[in-house]
This record gives C-alpha cells, sequence and structure tokens, in this order.
C-alpha cells in the first residue's frame, strides 16, 4: 500500500502513457510497438533494455498471429518481472542481514546529493528496530556538511558514529569505525563515503584503499558495496552506475527519489543492464520512507 503511494507519479504516469499508446487499437502491430517503445524509454527503462522488452514481445506477437491490446498488460508484466528475475533479486521482503557475518559491513558508495546519507540514516533506523546494534561509520571526509548530515541521522536514530574531522583520510575513519563495532559486538556497520566522480582514478584508488583497511580489522569486508543512485536522473543514474561499477565492484543498489519521478522505469533498466540487486528504494525524505525492493510488488505496482 505505501509502495503503491510512493510510487504514485511513476505510476499514473506510466499508465496514461501506455494507455495512449494502444488508442484506438484493438490488434498490436508496429505502431503499438513503436508507441510502447516510446513509453518505456520515456520513463527511463532505458534504450537497451527497452528493445530487449520490445523483441520480445515482437517475437510473441508474430507467433500469435493476432494479439489484442488488453493482452499488452499481461505480457508486458511478465516480460518485465522476467526481466528483474534474471537478475537474481527482489525475493526479499524484510530488510535482513545475514546472521552468520558480524558485524555485517556495508560500505555505501554513490555521488553527493543522491540520498546517501538519508538512506544510511534509514536502513541504521530499520536495523536498529529490529534490535540490532548499528554504527555508523563518516568515511566522506571530504565535505563537513557529509558528517554534520550523517551526525544528524546518528541522533535520529540513536545509534553510534564514528567520525573525524573534515580532511582526515576516509579509510582510518572505517577502521576506526570497524574496531569499534568489534570492540562494541555490533551487529551491523554502516560506512558512508566520498563520491566525487571527477578523477575516476582517485575515487577507485580511494575506495579500494578503505577496503584494504577494513580488511585488516574484519575479514572479507565490506560484505556489500551498496551504490545509491537518484532514481529521478534518468541517464545520469545510469552515466554513475557505469562509473561507479567500473571504480570497483558493486554488489547491490538503492534507488532514491522513486516519489518524485514519473520514471520508475529507471529501476528495471538499471537492473537489468548492470545485473545488480536493487536491494532498496526510496519513496519519500521521511524515516519510514525506505522500502525494501521486491520485484513482484513493483511490477504489480505499475500494473494493478
Ligand atoms: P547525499 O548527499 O547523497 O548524502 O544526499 P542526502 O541524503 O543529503 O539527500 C539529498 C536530498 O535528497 C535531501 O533533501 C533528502 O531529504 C532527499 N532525499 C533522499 N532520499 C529521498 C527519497 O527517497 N525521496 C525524496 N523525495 N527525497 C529524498
Amino acid at each position: 500500500e505505501s509502495l503503491d503511494k510512493g510510487l504514485e507519479k511513476s505510476k499514473t504516469s506510466f499508465f496514461s502513457k501506455l494507455s495512449k499508446a494502444v488508442a484506438g487499437k484493438s490488434k498490436v502491430d508496429d505502431d503499438v510497438l513503436d508507441n510502447l517503445e516510446e513509453v518505456l524509454v520515456s520513463s527511463d527503462v532505458g534504450v537497451t533494455t527497452t528493445l530487449k522488452i520490445i523483441d520480445r514481445i515482437e517475437a510473441r506477437v508474430s507467433a500469435d498471429k493476432y494479439m489484442g491490446t488488453e493482452e499488452l498488460n499481461a505480457i508486458l508484466r511478465e516480460e518485465i518481472s522476467g526481466l528483474l528475475s534474471e537478475t537474481n533479486l527482489g525475493n526479499q521482503t524484510e530488510f535482513s542481514i545475514p546472521k552468520d557475518k558480524k558485524p555485517y559491513v556495508i560500505m555505501v558508495v554513490g555521488v553527493n546529493g543522491v540520498g546517501k546519507t538519508t538512506t544510511i540514516g534509514k536502513l541504521a533506523y530499520q536495523f536498529k528496530k529490529q534490535g540490532l546494534k548499528v554504527v555508523l561509520g563518516a568515511a566522506d571526509t571530504f565535505r563537513a556538511a557529509a558528517i554534520d548530515q550523517l551526525q544528524v541521522w546518528a541522533d535520529r536514530v540513536d545509534v553510534p558514529i564514528i567520525k573525524q574531522k573534515m580532511g582526515s583520510d576516509p579509510a582510518s575513519v572505517a577502521f576506526d569505525t570497524l574496531s569499534s563495532a568489534v570492540k562494541q559486538d555490533a551487529d551491523v556497520v554502516i560506512i558512508d563515503t566520498a563520491g566525487r566522480l571527477h578523477n575516476k582514478v582517485n575515487l577507485m584508488n580511494e575506495l579500494t584503499k578503505v577496503k584494504r583497511v577494513m580488511q585488516k580489522v574484519v575479514d572479507q569486508t565490506p560484505h556489500d558495496v551498496m551504490l545509491v543512485l537518484d532514481g529521478s536522473t534518468g541517464q545520469n543514474a545510469f552515466e554513475q552506475a557505469k562509473q561507479f561499477t567500473k571504480a570497483t565492484e558493486v554488489t547491490s543498489l538503492a534507488v532514491t527519489k522513486l516519489d518524485g519521478t514519473a520514471k520508475g522505469g529507471v529501476v528495471i533498466g538499471i537492473s537489468d543492464q548492470f545485473q545488480i540487486p536493487v536491494k532498496y528504494i526510496g519513496v519519500g525524505e521521511g524515516i519510514e520512507d525506505l522500502q525494501v525492493f521486491n520485484k513482484y510488488e513493483f511490477v504489480d505496482s505499475f500494473f494493478n
């Protein structure tokens, strides 16, 4: 229900466009497919993924000879869920972490402004609500505001934060955070990092160093490298995914601000193109406005 509400804009827009795409047609023909292609691209599904979907529908249409437009919804829904399944994601319904990794370490990456800090705060809140002991690490030492903002969230959620002054070594903050977490017997560690894209080599070196230093404290960490993307930025989000996956091994995605966009299709395109699971979606600025991404719910929110 709240997912529906958060995605209201995407949903309404997708639907009205889709019904325009088939208006006046009883049969799926080239015209309908062209219009559908347009709807998908303009919903930020991305060209590659859109063409994949259109190809599959075309194949079904030609096998079927006659396909009514009323069937199109059902088939589209099937194809989109299928595509999301291929990324092996989206079956979870709860915020959960593996029990056998303690502390479970999440390193959060992404450029400024995408909602990194907010997502970390919301996640900390969810984990704490489950009775888990959470520690935050302010390893985005490049901006004073980043440290302050994370502190605001740490206070709001009431979890400890490890920080140093602006300009200090991010790897050193990460090291301190993990050491403290181990000492406190914490369950989850969430590390914020700086995402300056203007220098790819720097970004790669910094993330590599942060990881290496963390591994001195806890083996095989981080367990999850989560890239945060702003879902309302379309092609920018694709571009950032491309850059970050080159700089480090990204293992999950959080897509934010889906409440403010008519283009929720970005979730479909990005998970298809990068084959990285979308774990969470942000649907508002409030502490509760983070949801575990569930592909069935997501696709249904468009088609119900
Ligand atoms: P950071 O620079 O990446 O750490 O970004 P912040 O976490 O500071 O967020 C930037 C702005 O985006 C803030 O005003 C947040 O309230 C807002 N924001 C973050 N996530 C969401 C979301 O899911 N929906 C909406 N509407 N706003 C969000």
